[in-house]
């Protein structure tokens, strides 16, 4: 019997990454999930996976952070195919956009900014508005925003991003406050250095010296953390980032 049987849960970013290993170990926990990316062949192909290998129920939805409309839409689908929710991990960001964004604050283009919060911060704020009243009719339900630690140590080459990353933490803070009484938990996740893709192998590694562990993190890593946040064994655990970094921010 998986941690998160019956529950039903929303990832968005589910396409590639963090936010695609995350929806696998939902699943594998007995959730179903449905997968929210602006890569929608991305999202069907995983669900098509996910269904047939655990037999648990999984729906790609093609959704743009960036637009309420679309994000509501989103959790409409949802809450229609699945007949409610558990569980929003707010995972999708603009991380090539800010990637993009290699420059100071002092040359920052102010539309890549916009965009930035509007995917990172704002996209996160509209699918927790439309979730809520699902969450609270559930019982409760719990919210997982993936900030960064950039969101906690400042960023040297992605301001908009980092600041985003910052202030998800504050949302997740407020939501935690705003809700907890419904019975829903909000917390946010802030991985270091993750590897998603092995190309970006050769440039983390250079960071290892920094970290405590003998390794760089992997998805699992994040996973992982998102599923104990998710469960009933955090049950009284609110309104907290979980820093998932090997140590990078502890020294
Ligand atoms: P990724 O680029 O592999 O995945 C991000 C996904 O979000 C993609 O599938 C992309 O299509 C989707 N997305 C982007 N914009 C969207 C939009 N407007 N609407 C819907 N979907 C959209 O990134 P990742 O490395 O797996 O990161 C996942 C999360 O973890 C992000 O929030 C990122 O900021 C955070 N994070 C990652 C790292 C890391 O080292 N990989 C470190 C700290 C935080």
């Amino acid at each position: 019997m998986g941690r998160l049987e019956g529950k039903i849960a929303i990832v968005t970013g589910a396409a590639s990454g963090i936010g695609a290993v995350t929806a696998e170990r939902l699943a594998a926990e007995g959730a179903r999930v449905a997968l929210a990316d602006l890569d929608e062949p991305g999202v069907e192909s995983l669900a098509e996976k996910i269904r047939g290998a655990g037999g648990t129920h999984a729906i790609g939805i093609r959704a743009d952070l960036a637009d309420p409309a679309s994000v509501r839409a989103m959790v409409a689908a949802t809450v229609e195919e699945f007949g409610g929710l558990d569980l929003l991990h707010n995972n999708a960001a603009a991380t090539a956009l800010a990637s993009s964004l290699d420059v100071p604050v002092a040359e920052a283009d102010p539309e890549v900014w916009d965009r930035t919060m509007r995917v990172n911060l704002s996209g996160a704020m509209v699918a927790t508005q439309a979730a809520l009243p699902h969450l609270i009719a559930r019982g409760g339900g719990c919210v997982i925003n993936t900030s960064s630690a950039a969101g906690l140590s400042g960023d040297l080459s992605h301001p908009a991003y980092a600041a985003s990353k910052a202030a998800l933490i504050s949302l997740t803070r407020s939501v935690a406050t705003q809700a907890g009484r419904s019975g829903v938990r909000c917390n946010a996740i802030a991985p270091g250095l993750i590897i998603t893709r092995p190309e970006r192998e050769d440039a983390y590694r250079v960071m290892l010296p920094h970290h405590l562990t003998t390794r760089l993190g992997r998805p699992e890593d994040v996973a992982s953390a998102v599923v104990f946040l998710a469960s009933d064994e955090a049950s009284f655990i609110t309104g907290q980032t979980l820093v998932v970094d090997g140590g990078l921010l502890a020294h």
